[in-house]
């Protein structure tokens, strides 16, 4: 057996980043920037009001207060999207609303709170509508008060994002912002996921004697695509060389990496590690890796692409993808990190295991609690490979370093896996 740590590097150092491309923003989300990215506009691109309110001289105004407002001439209103007209001059106001330009002349906008306009015609208060003619100023403010000046959040020519930046929604609008359509980054992997074993059906339908459905192509083309790839469906094949091997090879033509589950033990059947080897031109490697679940693992490359011959029971091939395809995935799209989160946590009952010289990956649901400021676990199930729905169940792996486990209260590691999910 070699180590989780050792299984990873073999694996790790043949997954290499694609060729960046420039993508439509529509299809970069989650992904890597590849290079610095620097804008060509300016964010805002002209000085406008963060307020409601009056655009003014802040000297005309300085000396106002409640008992002695300053009343301004009010020659225009000046709308989001509106041209910055007309210009305020001497002892004159702009009414101006949120995001509008600021026109020439103004250096402050007064709040419309800090305000009383008046309608001239009626001489009824018009605060918020357009026919004011005068407006009472009742509080003095400095220059440059309630203005968002231009290049505030992003200058022109600024480098916005250095390479290795994951994009996330944020990212994406400030992209926007700038005019943007295109963002250069590692572009999603193409990942094919085929499905190996003569008991395997798919979808619905009686099942014929010792079959069972095909559960692990679902899950591994969902958690293809949870790792932002791009899931290709490979299939089903028997346990049958020549049905193997041709999916294998035409897989590798089309797909930047490959996933199979099953046939990669020690049985009489197990042909994906024999075709693999086979097709791998030598590079195949065969592990035997101290975790549990997922012992077995074959992986190598065919026509430079990585294929993973993951275990055929569902757990195995669930934690499997996520010791190695994983992280490797990542490595391909250029993240910059390829590791989940790590915790210590409580564990709220004993997790027990047997020595056996293996890390075992436990499946468990962790929470938080406010109470003592720490995260807590719970076995989400049974632990054997083939139980999935405990795996469905749990938010989490505890990492047991080989021994006998962690007693109720003890500290555990723990990875997790979705949050809070
Ligand atoms: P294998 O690794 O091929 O020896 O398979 C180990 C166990 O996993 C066997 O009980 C298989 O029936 C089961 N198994 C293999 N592939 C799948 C699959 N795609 N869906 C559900 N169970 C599977
Ligand atoms: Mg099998």
């Amino acid at each position: 057996m070699i180590d989780l740590q050792e299984a990873r590097r073999r694996v790790l150092s043949r997954c290499v980043p694609g060729r960046p491309r420039a993508v439509p923003l529509e299809e970069a989300l989650g992904c890597v920037t590849s290079v610095a990215v620097s804008a060509d506009e300016a964010v805002p691109p002209f000085a406008n009001t963060a307020v409601d309110g009056f655009a003014v001289r802040a000297a005309d105004v300085a000396a106002a207060s409640t008992a002695a407002p300053v009343i301004l001439r009010v020659v225009g209103t000046i709308a989001a999207g509106s041209a910055p007209e007309p210009p305020v001059g001497p002892g004159e106001a702009v009414r101006i609303l949120t995001g509008a330009p600021v026109p020439e002349g103004a250096d402050a906008v007064v709040m419309v709170e800090d305000t009383d306009a008046w309608d001239g015609r009626s001489g009824r208060q018009a605060v918020g509508r357009t026919e004011a003619s005068t407006v009472a100023v009742r509080r003095g403010v400095p220059g440059g008060t309630s203005i968002r000046p231009a290049g505030e959040d992003v200058a022109a020519g600024q480098v916005v994002f250095p390479p290795g930046t994951v994009l996330g929604p944020g990212h994406l609008g400030v992209l926007a912002s700038v005019g943007m359509r295109r963002v250069p980054v590692y572009p999603r992997v193409r990942v094919g996921v085929l499905s190996t074993g003569d008991e395997l059906v798919d979808g619905g339908g009686p099942l014929g004697p010792g079959q069972i459905r095909d559960s692990n192509r679902r899950t591994l083309l969902a958690l293809v695509a949870q790792a932002n790839a791009e899931p290709v469906d490979l299939g089903l094949a028997g346990d049958d060389e020549a049905a193997i091997t041709s999916v294998i090879a035409g897989g590798a033509g089309r797909c930047d990496a490959i996933l199979t589950s099953g046939g990669v033990s020690v049985g009489d059947f197990d042909y994906v590690k024999v075709v693999l080897d086979r097709l791998s031109e030598g590079t195949m490697e065969w592990m035997q890796v101290a975790i549990k679940p997922a012992k077995p693992l074959a992986f190598g490359t065919v026509d430079g692409t990585p294929v993973f011959g993951l275990p055929g029971n569902p757990v195995s091939s669930m934690v499997s993808f996520e010791c190695f395809a994983r992280p490797a995935l990542l490595q391909m799209m250029g993240h910059p990190r390829i590791d989940r989160m790590e915790v210590t946590a409580v564990a709220d009952e004993p997790l027990r295991r047997r020595p056996d010289g293996k890390l075992h990956l436990v499946r468990v649901r962790v929470d938080w609690a406010d109470d003592d400021g720490r995260f807590h676990v719970r076995s989400s199930g049974g632990q054997a490979s083939n139980l999935l729905r405990s795996m469905a169940l749990a938010n989490a792996l505890a990492l047991l370093p080989d021994g006998d486990g962690v007693e109720q209260g003890g500290e555990v590691r723990v990875r997790l896996l979705s949050w809070p999910g």
